[in-house]
């Protein structure tokens, strides 16, 4: 009797742990004004990417921070540009929020050099997001190498720190893309929040979509590059709002215990 009552108890333990995931969410982030089609095909992305991660196949990939803990880390794509990512970083420096940014080192020039060396300077986290922002799974590992040592020299160039965290573009991974990354001494940062503003351009969508899908330990996935104009737009009213609910702006180092920097 008490070792079927301990079996019950075993299987009570370990399924609710199967359910928690390990504590790695599923990816959120839907709209009214997404076509159905891309709702379709993003969410069979997010299962086939998020699935390996969940059950353990996938080492050193990272989707979200605390589950039980009222934090967030705000994390923008595809800077910089000499126009939007200076305003993001605006609305930022208005706030006291630190964000962490994934950058793409092909367009850094000497127009928008500043704009790389002002994020690092304010607090943010400069941080790769390749070189020429390809789909990584069509890239053989020593161009994916490439892409990753290339992309961290040059911000080292202009912020003194060689970033060993990334963003792939389009979230794009598979087995073969997470070895060669691991390899490289680099961990990969996906997200657990969409806030679609690449497809929606619609600021109050924007924020809608955040703010009805925001989970303890999210990591928001954004862009600051020169089509975004609607996230500049809807960067206060998610801080504003985020903040009334209680939440605290990490940077993915601190979100996730990991550090940012090759030292
Ligand atoms: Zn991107």
């Amino acid at each position: 009797m008490k070792i079927r009552l301990f079996f019950t108890f075993f299987l009570i333990f370990t399924s609710s742990l199967f359910a928690d995931t390990n504590g790695i969410y599923d990816i959120r982030g839907s709209s009214p004004l997404l076509d159905t089609n891309l709702t379709q095909f993003l969410d069979k992305w997010r299962y086939e990417t998020i699935a390996p991660v969940q059950n353990g196949t996938y080492k050193n990939v990272f989707v979200n921070g605390n589950t039980t803990q009222k934090t967030v880390a705000l994390t923008f794509d595809d800077s910089p540009d000499e126009n939007n990512t200076d305003k993001v970083l605006d609305v930022l420096s208005r706030y006291n929020v630190k964000a962490s940014f994934f950058m793409i080192a092909s367009p850094m020039n000497d127009a928008n050099a500043t704009t790389v060396t002002r994020a690092s300077n304010e607090g943010h986290l400069v941080l790769g997001h390749c070189f020429t922002h390809p789909r990584l799974t069509d890239l053989t590992p020593e161009a994916i190498t490439q892409q990753l040592n290339t992309t961290s020299e040059r911000i080292e160039a202009l912020t003194g720190k060689y970033p060993i965290l990334y963003r792939p573009p389009y979230g794009s991974i598979n087995q073969s893309v997470v070895d060669t990354v691991n390899t490289n001494g680099f961990a990969t940062i996906l997200w657990s929040l969409d806030s679609l503003d690449w497809a929606i351009k619609d600021s109050n969508a924007i924020v809608n979509n955040v703010i009805t899908h925001i989970r303890d330990g999210d990591i928001i996935l954004m862009h600051s590059s020169q089509a975004n104009a609607a996230t500049v737009q809807a960067l206060p009213e998610i801080i504003e709002k985020l903040h009334t609910l209680g939440y605290t702006f990490l940077k993915v180092d601190e979100i996730l215990g990991l550090k940012a920097y090759k030292q």
